[in-house]
């Protein structure tokens, strides 16, 4: 594998951006013509600049490429609601990128919400996450990472939608890839750039503790999700084998300390394993360890994944949550979203063939009609994500 990326100008800052226009020669007023082009057109190459003249083109093109991703396979639910992308970087890499759409009765849009990969891979090795178990290949650049929600947002927009959230929640631990994580949430959400609210991003984290402490510093708004899975330190290590032996207790504490620096109350992430983590004893020391700290619990009913964690009965859950809410702990039960065609939470992996289809076979779903029941939102709270 290339491990040499290009350089792309998706990687760059508005400000770096100013740079470069400037190093080129080209009057100041050229950078926000590129910016534009970039960020509300979604072109597939340089020549589509149409603003510059051909020597302003050739003089971009010599110093940095477009590198947009590349659409391999697309599969959609059948209720059309989410969809799956596999996409191959400028070198080659294959990663998976998930469009999650939740009908908004009394809105002429749907949300949207695009679920990025930060790392093709992961290093973390949980055992219930089928991307943990093909192991780490390399990080993603911002630039993979933006290039990842202009894919999206050039579908959407062939149909007069946009892209509403973005959630980190794809392959990868984001916070093991910390700069260049933070990177592309200054890209997506500087006004000059993508210009998304940094209030419609949450980051996903397995837990790295100083990289939360590094984060909650950023001054960002951006929702943060931990995945905890188990209030007991042990259990929650042989879930998580990476997981030091105090992280529970780690966990918690850095949650309180990103609440109070960034005033955003921090989800804990849950996922219920049938015979693992799924009993009434655990619910309630869960709700003693939450007890106090100003939180959301996600619980997700494991999907399935070749590890052969199965998800607890439906009573089991109810149960769990019922737990939870009666100690005073604000918990949701995520509606699952794409399991069927392996774009639910864990189930995306690169390294085999599984349900995707080729994209020439499908054109991008319809939205689903706006009747039946409604789901919760993803946003803030990333409940319903992935
Ligand atoms: N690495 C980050 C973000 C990507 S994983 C993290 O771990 O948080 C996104 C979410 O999917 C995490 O909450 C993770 O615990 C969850 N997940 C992983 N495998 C799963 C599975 N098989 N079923 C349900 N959720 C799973
Ligand atoms: Fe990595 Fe998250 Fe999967 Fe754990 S759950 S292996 S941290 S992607």
């Amino acid at each position: 594998m290339n491990s040499v990326i290009p350089p792309s100008l998706y990687d760059l800052l508005p400000a770096e951006m100013d740079a470069l226009i400037a190093e080129l020669g080209m009057p100041a007023y050229r950078s926000n013509q590129v910016l534009q082009a970039l960020y509300r057109e979604f072109p597939e190459s340089v020549e589509e600049f149409r603003q510059l003249p051909a020597e302003g083109r050739a003089a971009i093109s010599s110093r940095y490429r477009l590198s947009p991703a590349a659409e391999v396979r697309r599969v959609a639910s059948a209720d059309g609601n989410t969809t799956k992308l596999l996409l191959r970087m400028a070198d080659g890499t294959p990663i998976e990128t998930v469009l999650m759409q939740y009908p908004d009765p009394g809105e002429k849009h749907p949300r949207s919400t695009v679920c990025v990969s930060t790392q093709a891979g992961c290093a973390m090795g949980c055992v219930f996450c089928a991307t943990g178990q093909m192991g780490f290949e390399r990080n993603l650049s911002a630039g993979e990472i933006v290039s990842q929600v202009i894919h999206v947002a050039r579908l959407l927009k062939q149909r007069g939608e946009h892209v509403t959230n973005v959630v980190f929640m794809g392959m990868g631990e984001p916070l093991a890839n910390y700069a260049e994580t933070v990177r592309a949430v200054r890209i997506l959400t500087d006004g000059r750039a993508f210009g998304l609210g940094q209030r419609h991003i949450t980051i996903s984290t397995v837990g790295v503790i100083r990289a939360i402490d590094r984060l909650a510093a950023e001054g960002l708004q951006v929702g943060l999700a931990i995945s905890l899975h188990s209030p007991i330190e042990e259990l929650r290590q042989r879930l998580v084998p990476t997981a030091g032996p105090h992280s529970v207790q780690e966990i918690v504490s850095a949650a309180k300390r990103y609440f109070k620096a960034t005033g955003r109350r921090v989800t804990f992430e849950y996922a219920l394993i049938a015979g693992q983590n799924d009993s009434p004893e655990v619910a309630r020391q869960l709700a003693g360890l939450l007890r106090g700290t100003p939180t959301h619990v996600n619980l997700i009913p494991v999907n399935p994944t070749a590890g052969g964690f199965g998800r607890p009965v439906r009573a089991a859950v109810l149960e769990f949550e019922r737990i939870l809410v009666g100690a005073g702990i604000n918990c949701t039960t995520r509606v699952e979203k794409g399991s069927e065609i392996s774009a639910a939470c864990g189930q995306l992996r690169t390294d085999q063939a599984n349900t995707i289809i080729p994209a020439e076979e499908l054109s991008l779903a319809p939205v689903a009609p706006m009747h039946g029941r409604r789901q919760a939102k993803p946003s803030p709270s990333p409940s319903q994500t992935r």
